[in-house]
């Protein structure tokens, strides 16, 4: 794969950091490529290319408005153009991760990011539970130190957060709300196994200063909900859909998109 430093100037060079990006993250076999496939050209595909792309350019479908755009008349001739935006992969592979941590604390023009999860392994004692909330735990904690990182890191002052509920379509999947209670439930495990030392950091983030910093949401509480993290300006929503199946149905995550462009 082309290294990050590379992309960086690839897209530098082509004038494209310009573009409004949102963050593509999951465990792997969530749907990511799926998604990728189908919001570049209008159909999933799930063959992985010996390289996947590093950013798909996208553009809002018909119908569907840029909340920047809200106030333009309809005759306005830029309301015409589509709204675009990069959509930014990021490797689900633990060891790799640290590429999403680059581009959260380097972030060129990010709106937001996508948690991709698969719903139908998401149940109570899951071994896809306990990694997606693993996952999860340290984008979130990530974002949360965000104002200890770099200069444009302390600028991103609201990010929201969307948990894409995948793979509704089949019917093992949790409906959204179930995503997010237990994936509430899996990360007060997550952080108390944490604070107790137990678990091992799969993002390779340095210890740095009080312990305290390294717990996720509100100290002291018991029960970790995502609504804990609006304290630290992260908004977390859990809208489910899916890419494959008869018919794929994203469109309340292309109307989120929309809301934060
Ligand atoms: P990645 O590893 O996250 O890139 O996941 P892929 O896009 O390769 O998808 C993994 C598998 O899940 C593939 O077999 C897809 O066809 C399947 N998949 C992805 N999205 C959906 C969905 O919404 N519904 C169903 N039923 N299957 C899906």
């Amino acid at each position: 794969t082309i290294p990050i430093f590379l992309h960086t100037v690839v897209f530098k060079a082509s004038g494209l950091t310009t573009l409004p990006s949102i963050l593509l993250l999951s465990p792997s076999g969530s749907g990511k490529t799926s998604l990728l496939t189908l919001f570049e050209r209008g159909t999933p595909a799930s063959t992985h290319t010996s390289q996947t792309p590093l950013a798909v350019e996208c553009s809002l479908p018909v119908g569907t408005t840029a909340s920047s755009d809200k106030y333009r008349s309809t005759h306005d001739p830029t309301s015409l153009t589509h709204k675009k935006f990069l959509l930014i992969d990021t490797p689900g592979h633990g060891k790799l991760r640290h590429h999403a941590q680059s581009s959260i604390t380097n972030p060129q023009n990010l709106k937001g990011l996508i948690f991709l999860v698969d719903s139908a392994t998401l149940s109570a004692g899951d071994e896809g539970l306990r990694q997606t909330a693993d996952y999860l735990h340290n984008i979130l904690l990530m974002l949360q130190k965000r104002s200890t990182g770099s200069k444009a890191a302390k600028a991103l002052k609201d990010i929201p957060v969307l948990i894409a509920a995948n793979k509704m379509d089949l019917f093992t999947a949790l409906p959204a709300a179930l995503v997010k209670s237990s994936l509430e439930a899996e990360i007060t495990k997550v952080r108390e196994a944490r604070s107790k030392g137990l678990l091992d950091s799969g993002i390779g983030m340095e210890d740095e200063g009080e312990e305290n910093d390294d717990w996720l949401g509100e100290m002291g509480s018991k029960e970790f909900r995502f609504k804990q993290m609006e304290e630290f300006d992260v908004s977390v929503e859990v809208l489910g859909g899916n890419v494959c199946g008869e018919e794929p149905k994203v469109d309340r995550w292309w109307q989120w998109i929309a809301e934060r462009l």
